[in-house]
């Protein structure tokens, strides 16, 4: 009878994951429950509520039972079942229906509170795990080990490294300037990121439900309005604590994305990443606050959602769509945003990990 050699942990390769976002929280957890040694390494010194909420179905909710925290998520999610469209003079104008979802695959949908969603992930991994205030430099991935080396100095030895650093993955960029250097680097690979989308995002602090009734319905109410000139739409959705998140979206067009992108103004590292920018935020804010909302007696507007809701946890970011086509090389495989960017909303993909088989 064959025998079956079994390892011990320390005998497994150690993984490096950079970035504690929805991506490297998942794959932390997947190690942890595998007992393969792995450090996260995150360049926020806190973890701040940012962002507004995503949507989870039958593609992701299966892994989080095999995890042991679906739970967790439909206590702190709230069921939700159709996509509601209306003009910006409230009329209803579309209705998507995601309940037949439940019928094909025995799963519910689920909106949640990005900062929920990654609350729950972040309790999965033991804290002297993730290394906060952490901010990767530098990377060496062409020997037996991967080394990482952030700006304070530390540097994080391992057998694997995982870039999930999300849209401008520092991992991807210099495994990007190796391949190029060697002329391995696809054209497609070569090409800046194109974007189309400018994002304002946030969530009211629990709100009384006695004043915004919509709270009270079981069902997450996922609400879109489309501006008159197609060039804003913004989103509104209720959890299941009472808040309400948010999401305002300047679509530009082609002309304008790229005009956008080539100004230098434009390009620098407060605009294209998540995080609260004091003066983009407040422009923004100002711009949009008039924006009617759906519900209610039509005199509500942005701006009692902005006014609710915690300045300094407000977004604005530039979103960008590509999917690249190296994601992996020598010790070194991106995952999540690092890989691939669609825009706006909470795509299953992000959370796969497929290891290439050479
Ligand atoms: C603050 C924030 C708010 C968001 N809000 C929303 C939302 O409301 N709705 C939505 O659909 N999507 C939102 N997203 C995007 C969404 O989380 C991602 O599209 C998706 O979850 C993929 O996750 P990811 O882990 O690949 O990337 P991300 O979630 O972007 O995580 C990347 C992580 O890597 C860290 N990092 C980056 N560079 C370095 C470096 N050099 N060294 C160390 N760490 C680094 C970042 O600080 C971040 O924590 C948000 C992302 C962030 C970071």
């Amino acid at each position: 009878m064959a025998s079956r050699t079994t390892t011990k942990a320390t005998d497994r390769p150690k993984v490096v994951i950079v970035g504690a976002g929805l991506g490297g929280l998942m794959l932390g957890a997947l190690l942890e429950r595998c007992d393969i040694p792995y450090v996260i390494v995150e360049r926020a010194a806190v973890v701040k509520p940012l962002g507004s909420a995503l949507t989870l179905g039958s593609t992701l909710i299966p892994l989080l039972e095999q995890l042991g925290i679906a739970e967790e998520l439909y206590r702190a999610g709230k069921p939700w079942t159709h996509y509601y469209t209306y003009s910006e003079s409230r009329e209803l104008i579309l209705s998507s229906d995601f309940s037949l979802a439940q019928g094909l695959t025995g799963y519910k949908q689920y909106a949640i509170g990005r900062p929920a969603l990654h609350d729950i992930l972040l309790t999965q991994i033991p804290s002297e795990k993730v290394h906060l205030g952490k901010r990767v430099t530098t990377i060496n991935n062409d020997g037996d080990k991967v080394e990482v080396k952030t700006t304070d100095g530390s540097s994080y030895e391992g057998d694997i490294l995982i870039g999930a650093d999300g849209a401008y993955s520092i991992v991807r960029q210099r495994m990007y300037e190796t391949l190029l250097k060697k002329q391995k680097l696809p054209a497609s690979d070569q090409e800046e990121l194109p974007f189309s989308c400018i994002c304002l995002v946030g969530q009211t602090r629990p709100l009384d439900p006695e004043e915004f009734p919509v709270l009270k319905e079981p069902i997450a109410q996922f609400m879109s309005t489309l501006g008159n000139d197609n060039a804003y739409s913004w989103i509104l959705i209720t959890t299941s604590y009472g808040s309400i998140c948010w999401m305002v979206m300047l679509h530009l067009d082609k002309v304008a994305s790229r005009s956008t992108y080539n100004d230098k103004k434009n390009r620098t590292s407060e605009n294209l990443e998540w995080g609260s920018h004091a003066e983009a935020v407040k422009a923004m804010c100002d711009e949009t606050r008039h924006f009617p909302l759906p519900f209610g007696d039509g005199s509500l507007t942005m701006g009692d959602m902005y006014d609710r809701s915690d300045q300094d946890l407000i977004s604005k970011v530039m979103l960008e769509e590509k999917v690249f086509d190296t994601w992996y090389s020598g010790r070194a495989v991106l995952i999540g945003d690092g890989s691939l960017l669609i825009f706006w909303e909470a795509n299953p993909a992000n959370f796969c990990l497929t290891v290439p088989i050479d």
